[in-house]
């Protein structure tokens, strides 16, 4: 691992436009200071991935690369594939020795990315950006991020607590993580399925400076359980759990009626008994076969090997061999 090692930051950006003229100074600042104080090679640049935007953002990327010669490349989806798509994209399309991936909204303060270099230099080959503060979160968010995260680690997933997809990878460990050949992705699960030496850097997050989360609540819902559906079949495993206690349940209550039919004269055919474990055995049924639907959509959607993204430009003023 040299001091002349080539980093690439890779950002996507989905609508964008107000967020790109704050962040792009920001982020070339940071190549620039790195590259002075010869922790990384001149020849680093900057990966601006457009994810289908409707607004203004690629003609902000297509500018920057002209305006800064060889510094920025811009990656232009054909359409709008989603933030993990556009991310894999970005980091297919280097071919540097060090790759940081980092939003476009500066919520994850890029002048960690030194520290993050640091520890790369130091013999690290995956450095996560860990939050260590959820301030400037709402309370409904940090609650149910700490929930999902301990939930997870409960079924057996292995996920850095409160790591997002801020993290640095040598391009060994991105080797790896490209081998990986599901459409559904969730980059921060299967980076930890790639190993290889690891540390943290802890950092505060800050809240969008400018335009909006791109996340609301039913995406990060869909999102939190494409991650438990992708790297866990605990809920499989909860539902016949549930089953067994349901049957059991229902053995007793079987057991009470015909006792209380046999032995006493109180045997009033009472609607309870009927509706209680009719209503129980009913919800029951159909939570499994919701769980087992969820997981065979999954089959299906990756049996159909569809490529997970199609480029429509690669953009860059140096010539690269890799040029669409
Ligand atoms: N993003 C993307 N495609 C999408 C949604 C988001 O490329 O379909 C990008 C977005 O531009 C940003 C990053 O993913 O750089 C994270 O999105 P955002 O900040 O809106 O999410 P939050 O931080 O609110 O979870
Ligand atoms: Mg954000």
């Amino acid at each position: 691992m040299t001091k002349d090692a080539t980093l690439a930051i890779v950002v996507p950006c989905y609508n964008e436009e107000d967020m790109l003229p704050q962040s792009l100074p920001v982020l070339l600042q940071t190549l620039d200071s790195l590259i002075d104080k010869a922790k990384i090679s001149a020849d680093s640049r900057l990966y601006l991935v457009d994810d289908g935007s409707r607004d203004n953002t690629w003609a902000l990327i297509d500018r920057a690369c002209d305006a800064h010669d060889g510094r920025v490349v811009g990656v232009k989806l054909s359409r709008n594939k989603g933030h993990q798509n556009a991310l894999l994209a970005g980091l297919e399309a280097t071919d540097e020795d060090i790759i940081v991936s980092i939003d476009a909204d500066l919520q994850d303060d890029p002048s960690n990315i030194e520290r993050m270099v640091d520890e790369y230099h130091a013999g690290n080959d995956v450095v996560y950006g860990v939050r260590a503060a959820r301030d400037t979160d709402t309370f409904f968010k940090r609650f149910t991020a700490e929930g999902y995260y301990s939930l997870m680690r409960k079924m057996g997933v292995d996920l850095v607590f409160n790591h997002a997809d801020f993290r640095l990878m040598s391009r060994r460990a991105l080797n790896a993580l490209l081998e990986y050949r599901e459409s559904q992705l969730f980059l921060r699960g299967m980076v930890r399925e790639v190993g290889f030496p690891s540390s943290t850097v802890e950092y505060d997050r800050q809240s969008r400076a400018a335009g909006e989360t791109k996340y609301p609540l039913r995406k990060m819902l869909s999102f939190a359980w494409h991650g438990i559906s992708s790297f866990s079949t605990a809920p499989l495993r909860a539902i016949t759990l549930l089953g067994i206690i349901a049957s059991g349940l229902s053995l007793l209550m079987i057991v009470w009626v015909l006792g209380t039919r046999l032995f006493t004269d109180n045997a009033i055919p009472g609607w309870a008994s009927i509706l209680v474990p009719l209503l129980f055995i009913g919800s029951v049924q159909l939570l499994s076969l919701g769980i087992i639907g969820e997981y065979l959509a999954k089959m299906f959607e990756e049996l159909k090997q569809r490529p997970r993204y199609h480029l429509e430009r690669i953009k860059t003023s140096k010539p690269r061999e890799n040029d669409v």
